[in-house]
């Protein structure tokens, strides 16, 4: 039996709130039925990404406050979470920065490993990362809607659920300072390497660096292995190819949906839900300390609550959709979007999903379901029927 996966449109059909993407997000929740996930009383995680300095393209507070309101509507408490990238207390900054607070969206912000990225639940995930540590809160949550802004990733190609849960389910580090998320780079890639001969001295590696790992010491790169992540981002902005972090994407996406399945095997069955923004999709992941333009134009909003659906249409309908010319896609030469991501970041988005299928996660086949307009009470059309 195919998956179901909803899906409204960023094009507004008419100049009618019901027709408008937050008209028809509010549509989207209620074909999800959230009272049958939702127990009175559930709290229910959020979990997203909440961006970075400078990356302001993450999830419209707008969206937030109308699935807090649903999830409110519905008897469960929601809260907005993620988990510990930068310090705590500067990563609730960054959310509050992009509009992202309790006022905003009428749920509060916290960070699912606590402000020290330390707390954390052991659990079994699988053969390649054996246990892990899942933040917390997520882990103690009875319910949960996996919130994704869709874009490009540095390391996996591409960032949509699977990637935000099993990376981003993860706390930073366990209490003997073991880093978590920070194994599933290890366990990807090699030491970075770099060429003195080609490097030219710009300094980007280390203004880059979100941990401080990198820097240099009497014009030769020092890298402190013990704090580096290995998550790539020197590597990426180096305008020479003087440094190089060796990856095996094979390896790394395979954990992330091996860590996805940890994530959601704290849940009972039936109680996470996925909701998947085409919106804004820029070459790089909200970790990077830039947004630029994005590759493709809005497409949507999806959701499922099936994982590998919503991933598998996600990539479907990008791949399908008109290449941004003034963008980094234009800069590379893309002209058709079919792989966009490959030929962006150099790794394959599909793998992770693929793992995903193969764990049983979810199916890659399903049926896009549109949902064209929030019916109003009475069943009639559109208030100001002055559509294009
Ligand atoms: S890979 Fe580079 S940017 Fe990432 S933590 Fe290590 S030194 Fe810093
Ligand atoms: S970004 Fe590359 S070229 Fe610039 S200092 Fe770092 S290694 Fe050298």
């Amino acid at each position: 039996m195919k998956s179901t996966v909803y899906f409204a449109t960023m094009r507004a059909d008419h100049w009618d709130y019901n027709y408008a993407p937050v008209g028809k997000f509010e549509e989207l929740l209620t074909r999800l039925d959230l009272p049958r996930v939702i127990g009175a009383g559930d709290y229910v995680a959020v979990k997203m990404h909440l961006g970075s300095p400078g990356a302001f393209r993450t999830i419209r507070p707008v969206f937030l406050r109308k699935l807090a309101e649903a999830i409110r509507a519905a008897g469960g408490l929601p809260f907005i979470t993620d988990t510990v990238r930068i310090p705590g207390l500067e990563y609730l900054e960054v959310a509050k920065a992009n509009g992202i607070n309790e006022l905003s969206t009428g749920a509060p912000v916290i960070l699912a490993d606590g402000i020290f990225g330390r707390d954390l639940v052991m659990v079994e995930s699988g053969p390649i990362l054996g246990r892990i540590g899942v933040a917390s809160a997520i882990h103690d949550a009875p319910a949960m809607v996996v919130l994704s802004h869709c874009k490009g990733h540095i390391g996996a190609g591409y960032g949509g659920a699977v990637k935000n849960l099993g990376m981003g389910g993860l706390a930073f580090r366990d209490r003997s300072g073991v880093p978590q998320r920070g194994r599933i780079h290890f366990l990807m890639n090699a030491e970075l390497a770099w060429d003195a001969e080609k490097c030219s001295g710009c300094r980007q590696c280390v203004d880059v660096c979100p941990h401080g790992s990198i820097g240099f010491t009497d014009e030769i790169l020092v890298i402190d292995q013990k704090e580096c992540a290995r998550c790539g981002r020197c590597s990426r902005v180096c305008p020479e190819g003087a440094l190089v972090l060796p990856q095996n994407d094979e390896v790394f996406q395979g954990c992330l949906a091996e860590s996805a399945q940890a994530v959601l095997g704290t849940f009972a069955a039936g109680k996470v839900l996925y909701i998947n923004f085409l919106t804004e999709i820029q070459a790089e992941c909200d970790c990077m300390p830039v947004a630029d333009t994005p590759v493709v134009p809005d497409i949507g909003i999806l959701a499922s609550g099936d994982i590998v659906a919503v991933e598998s249409a996600t990539l479907d309908l990008i791949s399908r959709a008109q290449v941004i010319n003034d963008s980094r896609a234009g800069d590379k030469n893309i002209t058709r979007a079919e792989n966009i991501f490959q030929a962006l970041n150099g790794h394959d988005p599909g793998l992770q999903v693929r793992a995903a299928a193969a764990l049983g996660l979810g199916s890659s086949d399903y049926e896009l379901v549109p949902v064209t307009h929030k019916p109003k009470p009475d069943g009639s059309g559109p208030a100001n029927p002055f559509g294009h």
